[in-house]
């Protein structure tokens, strides 16, 4: 399994995995953000995730943001139901609502830059290439990963390297021309 195997390469270091919710573990696209109770559970991801949060060294976070402070509820009834190992500490949901609306991307990235280092290597899984551009932008040092390294057999065929951090960043430069 492509993830845990990616991950392995790291040997016993500390594993920080900050992992977004929407696109990642809940279908995007299916229900709107005020129904989250009908949002499609992602199960090959989700079942990947649950064998990467059973290795010692990694250290698993929800990491999303919501419009409004009302998603916090929805948010975790949706983690209790579909995706329990995410551990109610080790759920990070930002709200815009209480960030006078500021892009999500950009609160993302300002998280991050404010987290403290304690010498884990630190690895952001998200959908969005615009979350992936701004985190980037503040944190130099943080492995971003695209969900599609999530799915092993797709990843292979295409050769997808976009799991290496440095393609990534590669990739991440593309975007901002
Ligand atoms: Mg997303």
């Amino acid at each position: 399994m492509y993830l845990k195997e990616y991950l392995e390469q790291f040997g016993d270091k500390k594993i920080k995995l900050f992992v977004d919710m929407d696109g990642v573990v809940a279908d995007y696209i299916f229900g709107s953000a005020q129904d989250y109770d009908k949002k499609r559970p992602l199960y090959d991801n989700i079942d990947k995730l649950e064998i990467v949060s059973e290795m010692p060294n990694v250290e698993m976070f929800i990491f999303s943001a919501t419009r409004y402070s009302s998603g916090f509820a929805q948010k975790h009834w949706w983690l209790d139901t579909y995706a329990p190992f995410f551990k109610k500490e080790n759920r990070i949901i930002i709200s815009r609502e209480d960030n006078e609306m500021r892009d999500s991307s950009i609160l993302k990235a300002e998280y991050l830059a404010n987290y403290e280092r304690d010498g884990s290597i630190l690895i952001l899984i998200d959908d969005d290439p615009k979350n992936l551009k701004d985190v980037r932008k503040m944190n130099e040092d943080i492995i971003l990963l695209k969900d599609t390294v999530l799915v092993d057999d797709t990843a292979r065929k295409l050769k997808n390297r976009i799991n290496d951090g440095k393609d990534t960043k590669v990739y991440i430069k593309k975007l901002e021309k």
